[in-house]
């Protein structure tokens, strides 16, 4: 996602909130909008920002805008799901292997807590 306009003023040292109106009611922006300048957001945002959002999870992803899988790691693994897949049998290893140590100490705490 870019920056808004807001987000680059804010990060010039400006205030957002003298700008004038740009971003309409009922889109993403808009919705940041009224949190930028401490308001809640109107339904018209509300509403278009959960359209925008149903949107964007029902597109399909792009995979050539994915970074490339780094298999046989557990974020590989992690990778496979964010593109709904599951993963491939080096992924799901590194992964499981990733999990272990923090599974055994989990029962250490556990014993020790007993
Ligand atoms: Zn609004
Ligand atoms: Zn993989």
């Amino acid at each position: 996602m870019s920056a808004t306009y807001d987000e680059v003023l804010i990060s010039l040292g400006l205030e957002p909130s003298t700008l004038p109106r740009h971003a309409k009611c009922g889109t993403p922006s808009g919705y940041n909008r009224h949190y930028q300048r401490g308001e809640k957001p109107c339904q018209d945002c509300v509403d278009g920002r959960a359209a925008y959002r149903k949107a964007y999870r029902a597109a399909p992803k792009d995979p050539s805008r994915l970074p490339p899988i780094t298999h046989g790691t557990s974020s590989g693994a992690h990778q496979h799901w964010y593109r709904g897949e599951s993963p491939c049998d080096a992924c799901r290893d590194a992964y499981n292997t990733a999990c272990r140590p923090a599974k055994r100490a989990d029962a250490r705490r556990r014993r020790a807590a007993a």
